[in-house]
């Protein structure tokens, strides 16, 4: 991407402020993202305090624990008094063991008895089986069904994350459009053999979705497939037990603005308000990053930055400019009834 200015003067929004509190159902606390001493990386009152001066009332944190870590997660933002919500998950490793749907039961049932309002899952689960299962399974694959199943039973909606974009699945050449990222980090390519490619992967994750439809399914990333909104409006009109979000995708987004507006008003009971926030942010960062989200929901401004431009596409974005009651429905309201959350 080119470094030089950009000559264009127009009105620049870049302090915007979302139009109601948002709840952000996508972000980051724990050591998924922040590694194992993620406790002494940020002050829980502290982030709150700010992310409150950004609009946001409540975020989620979306982490690959259970048992004792998972606890020592929960006490670490017991200080945020129930601003942010810890999301668990449950060790899909033991997939291949007897006594998997026991494990996933006790796991899930004791999340919910604590009050828990999600269970999160991620790309490990196709993509990291090699090291535990000699293999990958697929998501479809009948070892993982008593997830989909109990979390149906047990009204508990999954966040999972399925794949990556589809760039990730293919050689690391220049013609590749992440080019410049997979070269800083070759170790997120998934092009090597033994991996599912990227269609294989959505047509699990579309199977899985279409073979549960009493278990509410929250695809990360606008649905895995950022890149084709045909896809993904198909799936939502499909699937009714199916809803998005939009974290880590603006830069998709923002390249395609008319055809984004157009799939995000018509599926707006559908779309969630996700970051990928990670608490470690300095001020200035996470500002930027709040502010650059709600300039692209709410304004027309044209060119800017998306929220990750040292990673993900090396282009600029457009702004939505959508309208008032659409974003209280992504902000808020979809997540208070995906999420079954109080009101209030
Ligand atoms: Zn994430």
């Amino acid at each position: 991407m080119t470094n030089a200015r950009c000559e264009l003067v127009h009105e620049e929004h870049e302090s915007e402020m979302p139009v109601c509190p948002v709840i952000d159902m996508h972000a980051h606390f724990g050591p998924l993202l922040l590694g194992p001493d993620y406790a002494d990386k940020f002050d829980t009152a502290r982030v709150c305090d700010m992310l409150r001066g950004l609009g946001v009332e409540k975020i989620f944190c979306l982490e690959l624990l259970w048992g004792d870590e998972f606890d020592r997660l929960c006490r670490k933002l017991e200080a945020s008094g129930g601003m942010v919500v810890p999301v668990g998950s449950v060790d899909v490793f033991k997939a291949l063991e007897p006594g998997f749907e026991y494990l996933v039961r006790r796991t899930l049932e004791d999340f919910k008895s604590r009050g828990g309002v999600a269970l999160k899952l991620w790309k490990n689960m196709t993509l990291a089986g090699e090291r535990c299962f000699g293999r990958n399974l697929r998501l479809d694959d009948p070892h993982f069904e008593p997830i989909w199943s109990i979390c149906g039973e047990l009204h508990l909606p999954i966040v999972i994350h399925v794949a990556d974009p589809p760039c990730f699945f293919r050689p690391i050449t220049p013609e590749n459009e992440h080019y410049t990222c997979l070269s800083q980090h070759p170790e997120w390519s998934f092009f090597r053999p033994g991996i599912f490619s990227f269609e294989e992967h959505m047509e699990m994750q579309e199977a899985v979705i279409r073979d549960h439809p009493g278990t509410t399914f929250v695809v990360a990333h606008v649905g895995s497939y950022a890149e084709n909104l045909g896809r993904v409006s198909d799936w939502l009109v499909r699937y009714p037990n199916m809803y998005i979000d939009i974290a880590a995708r603006l830069d998709q987004l923002g390249r395609q603005p008319y055809s984004a507006r157009e799939f995000i008003v018509r599926h707006a009971d559908r779309v969630l308000f996700g970051t990928d926030f990670e608490a470690w942010f300095p001020p200035a960062r996470a500002a930027g990053f709040y502010h650059t989200h709600y300039r692209f929901l709410q304004t027309r401004d044209e060119y800017f930055d998306h929220p990750f431009p040292d990673m993900l596409g090396q282009w600029k974005i457009c702004g939505l400019g959508l309208d008032a009651a659409t974003l209280r429905k992504i902000y808020r309201d979809n997540a208070r009834r995906a999420f079954g959350l109080a009101v209030g």
